[in-house]
């Protein structure tokens, strides 16, 4: 953990006016913490200071939800979660909580901690919006490279690379007798060796290749783990390669053109890339709150932000030690929603 940074004084809301939160990034993070937030923490507040009000308002340019998790096992069988699972619509998660939520569609581009404001850009609009927070939240995740697993701003974009990917695999299953036509998954961690299983359940016979990078599958757990996906794939039929991977690939109407690491390509049925290279959504912070690699940096365990001027947090795979996985956000989403909720007690004069 970091040490603690000297905090300016900041200004927040006279009593009359709402407490504003505002949440950057809408999905699981951004979405768990606001309905902890406005269910639980809040509410609560509110019962023991009677002149309390707030408002919390998200940001971010997905109207939807998206189910990420289901996301493998969509390029298989596209008709398998309805849409309406796979991505739920954000606004209408929270009509319930009526006035005290607002969804605002933008981008934060950047914020000006002098005056607690962020900047928003929005699609539609010229200007750029101007939000002031008295408690921030960032919770804008990470874009991975395939456009398969990315929350694009629209989900109909996902959803069609879903569909792109499902007919290609769907062809390459129909000519499996044909040399070109075998399936390619790069990835040596979990989503990798669930894709390549996935697709050679669903489509038997078919030739499927996960090719890894390193050594053995599954580095970051014990290597009787590796061992155990490598022995459970091969069951499957899965060709396994270790040390290699793809460093180009091309889509042609009919087949994919793929480059090895060492220069020779190959033309194959489809190309699947389940690495994990992808990039923290953090470029709109200032780079004295981030790590080299672009987290957030922590001043305490409780997701108290490193720097800035205090009330700011955040959550999910921006967290510096993040172990980039949907299931650690729900306890995040409980500690952080105290957090904001115990320093708001504290402005109001309220004890620990
Ligand atoms: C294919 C796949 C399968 C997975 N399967 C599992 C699994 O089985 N189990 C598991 O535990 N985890 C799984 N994970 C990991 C899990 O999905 C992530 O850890 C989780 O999505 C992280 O949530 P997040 O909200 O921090 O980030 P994200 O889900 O990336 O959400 C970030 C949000 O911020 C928004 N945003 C980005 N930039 C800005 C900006 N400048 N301003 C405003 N908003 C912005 C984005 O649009 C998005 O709404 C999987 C991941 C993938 C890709």
């Amino acid at each position: 953990m970091a040490s603690e940074p000297p905090y300016k004084k900041q200004k927040t809301s006279s009593p009359a006016e709402p407490h504003k939160i505002v949440i950057v990034g809408g999905n699981f993070a951004g979405i768990n913490l606001a309905h902890y937030l406005l269910h639980d923490t809040l509410p609560g507040l509110q019962k023991l200071h009677p002149d309390f009000s707030y408002k919390v308002t998200l940001v971010t340019p997905n109207t939807h939800f998206f189910f990420k998790v289901t996301a493998p096992r969509e390029i298989v069988r596209p008709d398998q979660v309805p849409e309406e699972e796979l991505f739920p619509s954000i606004v209408e998660n929270f009509v319930k909580y009526r006035s005290s939520f607002k969804y605002v569609r933008g981008k934060a581009v950047a914020l000006r901690d002098a005056d607690s404001t962020v900047i928003v850009k929005r699609d539609m609009e010229q200007e750029e919006l101007e939000l002031q927070w008295d408690a921030l939240a960032i919770a804008t995740g990470a874009t991975p490279a395939s456009p398969l697993w990315t929350l694009h701003d629209n989900r109909k974009e996902t959803k069609a690379a879903i569909m792109r990917l499902h007919q290609r695999l769907a062809k390459a299953a129909a000519s499996k007798g044909n040399k070109f036509s075998a399936v390619i998954v790069t990835g040596e961690g979990p989503l990798g060796i669930e894709v390549a299983g996935d697709v050679a359940h669903a489509y038997p016979g078919t030739r499927v290749v996960l090719m890894a990078p390193g050594e053995r599958l599954l580095p970051s757990l014990p290597p009787q783990a590796g061992e155990d996906a490598k022995t459970a794939l091969e069951a499957l039929g899965v060709y396994i390669k270790l040390n290699e991977r793809i460093v180009d690939s091309r889509p042609t109407t009919t087949n994919v053109s793929v480059m090895l690491h060492d220069g020779d390509t190959m033309s194959v049925g489809a190309y699947i890339d389940a690495t994990g290279p992808r990039t923290l959504n953090t470029g709109w912070l200032p780079k004295a709150w981030l790590d080299e690699g672009g987290h957030v940096l922590m001043r305490d365990e409780n997701f108290r932000i490193h720097g800035g001027p205090g009330r700011i947090y955040a959550i999910g795979e921006v967290v510096v030690g993040s172990g980039e996985t949907a299931v650690e956000v729900d306890g995040m989403a409980a500690t952080v929603a105290s957090s904001i909720g115990a320093d708001i007690n504290t402005t109001l004069g309220g004890g620990i």
